[in-house]
């Protein structure tokens, strides 16, 4: 391939611009020209792209969010919308795509590659939804960023003897909750895939209470409920003070964590070998810390397995066996 292109597609997440800046500068290497679109399928549709060179993505590295900037574009969901964006590459002779984003944006990949233009799909979202890769570019900074917003709300809560419900972004999918319940000590976790009834949460909550517990950290996915309906709900009960945050788009931002770019980097150069053997219709994923890709259809079927052995662990070192599947 001599010319390829690359966009960002869906939610923005930290690390796709180490992922821009990798495969932009390895196509380059092998004498690849790199063309970037803008504002995701909308942006392919509206003809707007530029060339990148080396400068081009200079600088970018520590940055959150996306330099190519991303929509969401119903029309590409058209058939004809797929076919005026192939036209427009073929146009322009691309070659082969990058397209960095999630399950929605890897349909459009799937698209564009049964219509003759080779593409490749690198996984970009915070909400690490997607089955068949172990991480997804992003999660792991908002996972940091969501530790620390815990820290700081625990601080307060302790001072004032108070529970606090933190709700935290991921759709239908409970790992953004999961692992930063574990990772910020949470005393009760909520995931869309294991929901809790109030009455349950309130038990727990009574049962810190007795053991000299005043104060603690309620972890909620978006998935499983609202964090100031439930926290109303619970007040009902008259017998504890309680508080609700929605952490909302800050989970977003952000420089990207070491984890983040080094995922970009290695998705980013490994999606261009690919065009380079003039592969298309692929994902590519990291699974047992092996980079590894598949096909898109494929990878999207799979169902994602929720982490019920993470999940009862933190129930155990939470003391709270009372969330804990199987018992
Ligand atoms: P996130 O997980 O952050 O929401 P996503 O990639 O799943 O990312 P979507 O809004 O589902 O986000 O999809 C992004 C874009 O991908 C859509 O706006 C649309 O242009 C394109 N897209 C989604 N579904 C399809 C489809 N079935 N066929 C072709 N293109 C699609």
């Amino acid at each position: 391939m001599k010319k390829i292109a690359i966009l960002t597609s869906g939610g923005d997440a930290p690390g796709m611009n180490a992922a821009i800046r990798a495969a932009v500068r390895y196509a380059i290497y092998v004498d690849m020209e790199v063309i970037g679109i803008a504002r995701g399928y909308q942006g392919l549709l509206d003809e707007q792209m530029y060339n990148m060179d080396m400068r081009s993505v200079a600088d970018i590295i520590q940055r959150g969010g996306t330099i190519l900037r991303t929509a969401r574009c119903p029309e590409f969901v058209t058939k004809e919308g797929q076919k005026k964006g192939v036209e427009i590459l073929r146009k322009n002779d691309i070659d082969g795509v990058i397209v960095i984003g999630g399950d929605g944006s890897f349909m459009g990949a799937k698209a564009l590659s049964e219509l003759g233009i080779p593409t490749i799909g690198i996984p970009g979202t915070i909400d690490n939804d997607l089955a068949y890769t172990d991480y997804s570019i992003g999660f792991d900074t908002a996972c940091n960023t969501i530790l620390d917003a815990i820290n700081k709300i625990r601080d307060t809560m302790t001072s004032h003897e108070r529970f606090s419900i933190i709700e935290v972004m991921g759709r239908h999918c409970g790992d953004l909750a999961l692992y930063t319940g574990v990772g910020g000590g949470a005393e009760i976790i909520i995931v869309p895939e294991h929901k809790l009834d109030i009455e349950k949460v309130c038990e727990k909550m009574r049962d810190s209470k007795k053991r000299g517990k005043m104060s603690g950290i309620i972890l909620l996915a978006e998935g499983a409920g609202h964090a100031h309906s439930l926290a109303e709900e619970i007040k009902k009960h008259g017998e504890f003070s309680i508080r609700s945050s929605v952490l909302g788009h800050l989970q977003r931002g952000g420089s990207p964590s070491m984890k983040d770019r080094y995922l970009g980097t290695n998705m980013g150069v490994y999606a261009v070998k690919l065009l380079e053997q003039g592969i298309g219709n692929r994902i590519v994923g990291i699974r047992d810390n092996k980079f590894y890709d598949m096909d898109i259809v494929e990878g999207c079927a799979m169902k994602k397995e929720f982490n019920i052995d993470l999940y009862n662990l933190a129930g155990i070192v939470a003391r709270n066996n009372m969330i804990t599947i199987g018992n």
